[in-house]
């Protein structure tokens, strides 16, 4: 057919071609790969280290939407979600494995490109592609990656960790990658309702970006290293501020304290949920996709983070009994849920 000029199908390589050109260009990075893309499994040696496993999927329909989401940033955003995770644990990513389920649908090149923003993010990243598996999806696009990674034992963070009076800190800023999907879905039905009319993005890069091709907070746990400080607890902001500090508080069997006042919210965020008519605190506590890190530490651990930008104490821990609460501008307490906070859901 003429109008397919410059499409290759995948069935014209098959699954083995389609695998030797997606995987032609990796180059190992990591002494710790003994083994990487070619035989039945791959080898890793982390001699006396401590492995961290973390997979996640994503599925088109549900995690993204192909009518507005690059192929080469899903390709980016596939891997940074995955070594966010590596990341949370105060580990280092080394290798990931990435699968993924195509249909005829999508062309050769197209899957190139979906390639070509991982590769992209593994240099990013520094992370191996060590393998994976490729099979023919009968409708949507599924890629799953598994992320492996390193660290001392003494190193690792977990989520359960926390103490009564610890700091409840968050880096970066939050809210942004929620107020950018909003402002995708409205181009969209634009489109799909005058089509023609161009997408009106433009002056919307940062939160855009923060939608399309977020980072994961590789500087974290090298900063907090440099400074001393190790977090009693961590997690990543993947699903809300809210469910983030819902399991750390739950898993440390701790109640806590969270200022409105003190979460950090981009400008451009904030006047962006407005316009949406949303509260741009809710975006924080209940948008996700943020990727920053949220950890506790100990008060006596304050001083060395304080002038830091790129961290915000927002709360600190408390006893069970007292919940975990809100305390919001106005100075009323009301209970976090995991959709945000009860007052919400009563409107
Ligand atoms: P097997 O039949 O043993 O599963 P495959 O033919 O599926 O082997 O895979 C051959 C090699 O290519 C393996 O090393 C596998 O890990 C790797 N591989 C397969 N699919 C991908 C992919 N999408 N990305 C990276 N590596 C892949
Ligand atoms: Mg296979």
């Amino acid at each position: 057919m003429l109008e397919n000029t410059g499409r290759t199908e995948l069935s014209s390589l098959g699954e083995f071609g389609l695998i030797k050109h997606l995987t032609q260009f990796i180059e190992v990075k990591n002494e710790s790969t003994v083994k990487g893309v070619g035989d039945d499994a791959a080898v890793i040696n982390y001699k006396n280290k401590q492995m961290v496993v973390s997979t996640d999927m994503l599925v088109e329909g549900v995690h993204f939407d192909l009518m507005y989401v690059p192929l080469k940033h899903l390709g980016y955003k596939a891997v940074s979600v995955n070594v966010s995770d590596i990341f949370a644990m105060n580990a280092i990513p080394r290798q990931i494995t990435v699968s993924i389920a195509v249909s005829n649908r999508f062309s050769v090149e197209a899957v190139e490109e979906l390639y070509a923003g991982m590769i992209t993010a593994c240099n990013k990243y520094k992370v191996d592609i060590v393998g994976g598996d490729t099979t023919t999806s009968k409708s949507g696009l599924v890629i799953s990656i598994t992320a492996i990674g390193e660290a001392d034992a003494e190193e690792l963070i977990y989520r359960d960790g926390a103490k009564e009076g610890d700091l409840l800190c968050v880096t970066g800023d939050l809210g942004a990658a929620y107020v950018g999907l909003q402002l995708l879905e409205r181009e969209k039905k634009i489109f799909l309702e005058t089509p023609g009319v161009q997408p009106d993005l433009d002056g919307h890069d940062y939160i855009l970006q923060r939608q399309l091709k977020p980072e994961a907070r590789k500087d974290i746990p090298v900063l907090l290293k440099k400074l001393e400080v190790k977090p009693t607890s961590m997690i990543d902001v993947s699903d809300g501020l809210a469910s983030e500090i819902l399991h750390i508080s739950t898993q440390s069997e701790l109640g806590c304290s969270l200022y409105e006042e003190k979460i950090p919210i981009d400008p451009s965020a904030y006047n962006m949920a407005r316009e949406f008519n949303l509260d741009p605190t809710v975006c924080a506590l209940s948008g996700g996709e943020d990727y920053e890190l949220l950890f506790t530490i100990d008060p006596a651990d304050y001083p060395k983070i304080k002038a830091n930008p790129d961290i915000t104490v927002i709360g600190h821990m408390t006893n069970k009994k007292e919940g975990v609460n809100l305390i919001t501008k106005g100075g009323t307490t009301h209970p976090i849920t995991a959709q945000g906070w009860d007052s919400l859901l009563n409107k």
